[in-house]
C-alpha cells in the first residue's frame, strides 16, 4: 500500500498515519520528521533547513526530493509507505511520480483531509496551550504566527496538489474535522481493499464469491 496524506498542518495527518502504519504494516515517511532529525544532527541539509522551517516556509524541492528518494529505496519501505508532509509542491509531486515510475511502483491513493481553517487555528492553539500546561517541549514552529505562515504556505503551494491528484484519479477526500475515529473509518472506506484484492487474484474462479473483504 502506497499512500499520500494531504492536508494542512494540524489536520491530523500524523495521527491517521500512525494508525495506518499499524494496520497495514507499512512505514510512515514524514519529511518534517526527517528534516527535524537533520537539524538535530547538524547535517548540511539540517543547517539549510533550520531557518526556513522555523519561519514556516518550505525547504527547497531538490532537498526534500533527494531525501525522499533515498528513503523510499530502503528495505523497510518495500512493503509500502505513507507519505506525510510530502509532496508539498507540484514540482515535488512530479518528481515523486517520476521516482515511482522508475521503480515500477504506483500510488494506491491520495487521501485529502479537508479542514476548516478557522477551526484548525483554534485546534492548534488549544494543542499548544495543552502541551505548555503539561510542560512538554514545543516545536520551534509551534506558535500562532508561524502557524499562520504555514497555513498560508499550504494554501499557495500545496493546495494545487488537490487538483493535480484529482486529475490523476487518485484523490480521495475525507472530512478531517470529524472525530478521529470517524476520520479513520472514512479513510478505510476510501482505500482500495488490498487484502481482498490480493486474495481474489489468488483464488480459483469458483471461490472468488466466497472471499469476504476484511473489515
Ligand atoms: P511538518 O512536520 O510536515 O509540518 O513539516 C515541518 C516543516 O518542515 C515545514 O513547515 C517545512 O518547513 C518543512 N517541510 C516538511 N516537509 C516538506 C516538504 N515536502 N517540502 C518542503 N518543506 C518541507
Amino acid at each position: 500500500m502506497r499512500l499520500i496524506l494531504l492536508g494542512p498542518p494540524g489536520a491530523g495527518k500524523g495521527t491517521q498515519a500512525l494508525r495506518l502504519v499499524a494496520k497495514y504494516g507499512i512505514v510512515q515517511l514524514s519529511t518534517g520528521d526527517m528534516l527535524r532529525a537533520a537539524v538535530q544532527a547538524g547535517t548540511p541539509v539540517g543547517r539549510q533547513a533550520q531557518e526556513i522551517m522555523s519561519s514556516g516556509g518550505l525547504v527547497p524541492d531538490e532537498v526534500v526530493v533527494g531525501i525522499v528518494g533515498q528513503r523510499i529505496a530502503e528495505p523497510d519501505a518495500r512493503k509500502g509507505f505513507i507519505l506525510d508532509g510530502f509532496p508539498r509542491t507540484v514540482p515535488q509531486a512530479i518528481a515523486l511520480d517520476r521516482m515511482l515510475e522508475e521503480r515500477g511502483l504506483a500510488l494506491d491513493a491520495v487521501i485529502e483531509l479537508r479542514v476548516d481553517e478557522a477551526a484548525l487555528m483554534r485546534r492548534i492553539e488549544t494543542r499548544i496551550a495543552q502541551m505548555q500546561a503539561r510542560g512538554e517541549p514545543l516545536r520551534a514552529d509551534d506558535n500562532a504566527e508561524v502557524l499562520h505562515n504555514r497555513l498560508k504556505t499550504y494554501r499557495a503551494q500545496t493546495e494545487p496538489l488537490v487538483a493535480y491528484y484529482r486529475d490523476q484519479g487518485a484523490l480521495r477526500s475525507v472530512d478531517g474535522m470529524a472525530p478521529i475515529a470517524d476520520v479513520a473509518a472514512a479513510i478505510d472506506r476510501a482505500l482500495p481493499d488490498e487484502t481482498s484484492r490480493s486474495l481474489q487474484s489468488r483464488q480459483p474462479e469458483g471461490l472468488k464469491k466466497k472471499v469476504q473483504p476484511s473489515a
